[in-house]
C-alpha cells in the first residue's frame, strides 16, 4: 500500500485514539468530587450525631435538676405544715433556716435550668444548621452522581463506536508503521502521528530543517520527527478563498 495512504489511514487512527482519550477524560474532577463531598458529609455527620447526643446530656439534667427542685418543694411543705406544730421559738427558727435553705437551694437550680435551657437552644440552632448544610451536600452528591452516570453511559457508547471504527481501520494499516506508531504513541503523550505546523513538528513543536519540511510534503517515505519521533504529515495547505 503507498506510504500516502498508510499516513491518512494512520491519521485517522490518531484521532480515534484521541477520541478514547477525550472519553476518559470527560470524568474529570467528578469522581474526586463526589469522594470530597461525601468526606464533608461523614465529618458533618458525625458533628450532627455528637450534637444530638448533647441535647439527650442536656434534657437528661435538666430532668434530674426539675427532680431536686420538686424534692426541694416537698420539704419546703413539710416544714410549713411543721410550723403550726413547734411550741419553742428556737424551733420556729430552726424551720424557717431550713425552709430558706430550700429555697436558695430551688433559687440554684432554676438557674441551671434556664442555662440548661440557653445551650439546648444553642445546640438546637447549631443542630438546625448542620441538618441544612449536610442534606445541601446530599443534594449536591446525588447530583453529581448522576451527572458522572450519564456521562459514563454516554462514554461506553461513544467507546463502542470508536473501538468498531478502530477494528475496521486497524487491519488495512501497515503492520510495520502501525508498530511504530503504537510505540511512539505510547511515549508521547498519545501522539503518535502529527502534520508540520509552521515549519514545527505538531507533536512537540520543535522547528524542522527546511529540507524534512520538504521530505514530510512528498509523501514517498516515512519522516519521523527528530525530536519525538513523530510520524510526520506534511502541512495542511491554507484553503483558497
Ligand atoms: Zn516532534
Amino acid at each position: 500500500m503507498p506510504i500516502r495512504k498508510n499516513l491518512e489511514l494512520l491519521e485517522e487512527l490518531q484521532k480515534i485514539d484521541l477520541g478514547f482519550e477525550y472519553i476518559k477524560n470527560t470524568r474529570g474532577k467528578l469522581p474526586e468530587q463526589i469522594s470530597e463531598l461525601k468526606e464533608d458529609f461523614e465529618l458533618k455527620d458525625a458533628n450532627l450525631n455528637a450534637l444530638k447526643s448533647q441535647i439527650e446530656v442536656i434534657e437528661k439534667s435538666q430532668r434530674k435538676i426539675q427532680g431536686d427542685i420538686d424534692i426541694s418543694s416537698e420539704k419546703i411543705k413539710k416544714y410549713q405544715a411543721q410550723r403550726y406544730e413547734v411550741s419553742t421559738n428556737k424551733e420556729y427558727e430552726a424551720i424557717n433556716t431550713e425552709v430558706e435553705t430550700q429555697e436558695q437551694k430551688i433559687e440554684d437550680l432554676e438557674k441551671q435550668i434556664l442555662d440548661l435551657i440557653a445551650e439546648e437552644e444553642e445546640v438546637k440552632k447549631e443542630i438546625e444548621d448542620l441538618e441544612k448544610e449536610t442534606k445541601d451536600i446530599q443534594q449536591e452528591i446525588d447530583e453529581k452522581e448522576k451527572e458522572l452516570a450519564e456521562t459514563d453511559e454516554k462514554s461506553i457508547k461513544d467507546e463502542k463506536k470508536l473501538t468498531k471504527k478502530r477494528e475496521k481501520l486497524v487491519p488495512e494499516i501497515d503492520a510495520k508503521i502501525l508498530r511504530k506508531y503504537t510505540r511512539v504513541a505510547k511515549s508521547n503523550n498519545r501522539v503518535g502521528i502529527a502534520r508540520v505546523t509552521k515549519s514545527a513538528c505538531g507533536a512537540c513543536f520543535r522547528k524542522l530543517m527546511p529540507q524534512v519540511v520538504v521530505d514530510v510534503r512528498a509523501m514517498d517515505r516515512y519522516i519521523f520527527c527528530s525530536s519525538c519521533s513523530a510520524i510526520l504529515l506534511p502541512e495542511i495547505e491554507a484553503e483558497e478563498a
